[in-house]
């Protein structure tokens, strides 16, 4: 869904030229190039070639690496309700600064998404004043009470991917358990925010030596292990499709481990920030460091990421939640919890890629096909460069260096750690649907005049 005024405007087609191609859906790492024409990829092939037509644009890429558009899962676009936070306009134009052409948002919005007339609401502001393509969550239970089960299967109908609460769990098993009967019944996931709210009353931050010694109340690692362990054995129990959000902690991947091996569906995500920094960044009181669930320990890090390179944890999703400076101001206990992830998610996770933890091709695949899986074919062939799909393209130059300025985002939400941090790896370009919908100067389109 793109606004209106790009898709009227008459796009030429484009050649982009000599990048490093990389589509893991395809098992493709080459030096290569791809042709675009109506939005859609016509060809991709090795090496470089001349354009077949001279009204064709050229995009040189040498350098820099070419990707299918990076699709997130798990996001947070605030609107309705919470429109200063972010809006659809706002976290869409974030989103593709951050070479996401797919985003997926969470229905914690006011009202939820919990209705159809809701749901239209999002695709319509979207198509209208959205630069990227927003596939919208609907809730779980009906206002995220936990009370009793929304219209799921008008929500089906009205297009959402998936259900969740997120940001609550659904506290009553046997809400979840008709949850994930419902979503058997309807072939979508349920994504699950795995917190035990009885043990994380009042917390801050990961329980433990930090928390203790800046006297903050901790949220410990067992109360989203609990939760995950029950919601395990409840997609056991019904042959329902589990989706784990955010999972932080060592001995959830575990658990979800012990589950594949037995053959439970489910799949689960883990963010950029619990994947790259510890509890340690919340010392000095740093709000912008307070999420849930919270930054844990050097230890949790490393099984995550084994985690991720045995396929345990499936994808990576940003949890981009974008706050206002007032918000994130003041004192540690009444700060919100979250970070704002687009613009800087590529950039940290590539931190991954050169200090050799993580391959270049699974990354990717982790931001690609492998959360195209996850959203099903509905909305066409997604996560991919082969020939026919929607021409959602990244460009990334994976050397560059540069400083995390938060006045640049296109976010409202400059709620991030990473301020003023340096970064290896950025972005240059994003197409949706064979539209540039970010371009960095530096990057030059050659634009061919028909003969
Ligand atoms: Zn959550």
């Amino acid at each position: 869904m793109l606004a209106k005024e790009m898709m009227n405007k008459k796009l030429n087609p484009l050649l982009i030229q000599g990048g490093r191609v990389i589509d893991p859906s395809q098992g493709i790492d080459e030096i290569g190039s791809l042709l675009i024409a109506d939005g859609k990829i016509s060809w991709l092939g090795g090496g470089e070639i001349t354009p077949p037509r001279p009204d064709y644009d050229i995009v040189h890429a040498q350098g820099l690496v070419v990707c299918p558009g990076l699709i997130d899962l798990h996001c947070h676009l605030r609107q309705p309700g919470f429109e200063e936070k972010e809006t659809i306009a706002t976290g869409t134009r974030a989103a593709a600064r951050g070479g996401f052409t797919t985003i997926c948002c969470m229905p914690n919005t006011n009202p939820p998404l919990d209705k159809l007339a809701t749901v239209d609401y999002i695709k319509s502001i979207s198509a209208t004043e959205g630069v990227v393509r927003v596939l919208p969550v609907g809730c779980i239970s009906k206002g995220r009470r936990g009370e009793e089960l929304a219209e799921l299967s008008e929500l089906a109908s009205a297009g959402v991917i998936a259900f969740s609460d997120d940001g609550e769990p659904a506290a009553n098993s046997r809400l979840m358990r008709q949850a994930l009967d419902y979503g058997r019944a309807s072939g979508l996931p349920i994504i699950d925010h795995c917190e035990d709210k009885a043990l994380t009353e009042g917390g801050q931050m990961n329980e433990g030596i930090v928390s203790t010694r800046l006297g903050l109340r901790g949220m410990p690692a067992v109360a989203e292990e609990i939760i995950v362990a029950r919601d395990l054995a409840l997609a056991q129990l019904t042959g329902a499709r589990l989706h784990i959000a955010h999972v932080s902690t060592a001995g959830s991947v575990d658990l979800i481990r012990r589950a594949k091996e037995t053959g439970v569906q489910v799949t689960a995500e883990v963010t950029p920030h619990h994947l790259t920094l510890t509890e340690e960044k919340v010392i000095g009181y740093n709000t912008n460091a307070k999420v849930n669930p919270p930054l844990r320990t050097e230890r949790d890090i490393q099984s995550l990421i084994q985690g991720l390179k045995e396929n345990v944890i499936d994808i990576i999703a940003t949890d981009h939640a974008p706050h206002t400076e007032a918000d994130k101001l003041g004192e540690f206990a009444l700060a919100p919890f979250g970070i704002s992830g687009f613009e800087t998610a590529l950039g940290i996770l590539m931190s991954l890629v050169h200090g050799g933890q993580l391959s270049l091709v699974t990354l990717i695949a982790k931001l690609t096909c492998e959360p195209a899986k996850i959203i099903g074919n509905k909305y066409g062939k997604l996560g991919t460069l082969g020939i026919g799909a929607p021409a959602d393209v990244t460009l990334f130059d994976p050397d560059m260096e540069w400083v995390v300025d938060t006045r640049a985002f296109a976010s409202k939400g400059k709620n991030t750690p990473l301020a003023g941090a340096r970064l290896k790896g950025r972005v240059m370009a994003t197409l949706s649907q064979g539209e540039f919908v970010y371009r960095d100067g530096s990057v030059k389109v050659k634009e061919r005049i028909a003969g």
